[in-house]
């Protein structure tokens, strides 16, 4: 493709805006307001398109908030009780993942330390560094890249994987450990709570609440981009 062919057959930026693609069929639409609740689903095979997600937008920073707090508490305080060499103590999941390793199971070690830690950790960090700029109305550095990392750390920071992340702790250390049911537990279980309405939000609706105008206004980034 040319360079001119490339530029001539781009619409103008506020129709791109206004544009919407089928993720499964590849039609194309244009986006039209929604009532709250509602979905734009494709004519031709049925999928969702996108939700009225303004609502979910407005909650989605504290929610954030509250996961990194809740993912805080339930890494600081023990877990799970251990009985090392007729010694017991009480240890974080960290630690639970460190004992994991020692005991010759690197490999579970591994799976619990991302799907429960590291996965969840950089989810979260990124929805904070995208949300707390744009809150401000203001465009965070690498906003693509971003939303596109979120998207593809997604199937690893998934609830289900998350879930089965814990079980396998418990599962593994339960011949040498016991879960404690203290505020790391509650808090775990929060967590599971909180990660599940945040995961629900779609982070390409993000693209959308670039612009705090709407639609209508070309966007800003036209001149960098
Ligand atoms: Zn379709």
């Amino acid at each position: 493709m040319t360079p001119d062919a490339h530029v001539s057959s781009q619409p103008p930026a506020q129709d791109l805006h206004r544009l919407v693609a089928c993720e499964y069929c590849d039609a194309l639409y244009e986006r039209t307001p929604l009532a709250p609740g509602e979905r734009a689903t494709c004519l031709r095979c049925g999928g969702v398109l996108y939700r009225e997600s303004s609502r979910a937008y407005q909650r989605l920073l504290p929610l954030v908030v509250t996961a990194l707090i809740l993912f805080l508490v339930s890494n600081t305080y023990p877990i799970v009780e251990m009985d090392l060499k007729g010694v017991r103590t009480e240890t974080t999941l960290w630690g639970a993942v460190q004992a994991l390793h020692s005991d010759h199971m690197t490999l579970v070690a591994m799976l619990v330390f991302g799907t429960t830690i590291l996965f969840p950790l950089a989810e979260m960090l990124m929805m904070c560094y995208l949300l707390v700029p744009m809150a401000r109305h203001r465009m965070p550095p690498g906003f693509d890249r971003i939303v596109r990392g979120i998207r593809q750390t997604r199937p690893w920071g998934m609830i289900e994987v998350f879930m089965i992340g814990v079980l396998v702790t418990v599962v593994k250390l339960s011949t040498m450990a016991q879960v404690i049911p203290g505020v790391a537990l509650w808090s775990f279980g929060a967590l599971v709570v909180v990660l599940a309405a945040m995961l629900s939000f779609d982070p390409r609706d993000l693209w959308h609440y670039l612009e705090p105008a709407g639609a209508d206004e070309a966007p800003p980034r036209e001149d960098t981009a």
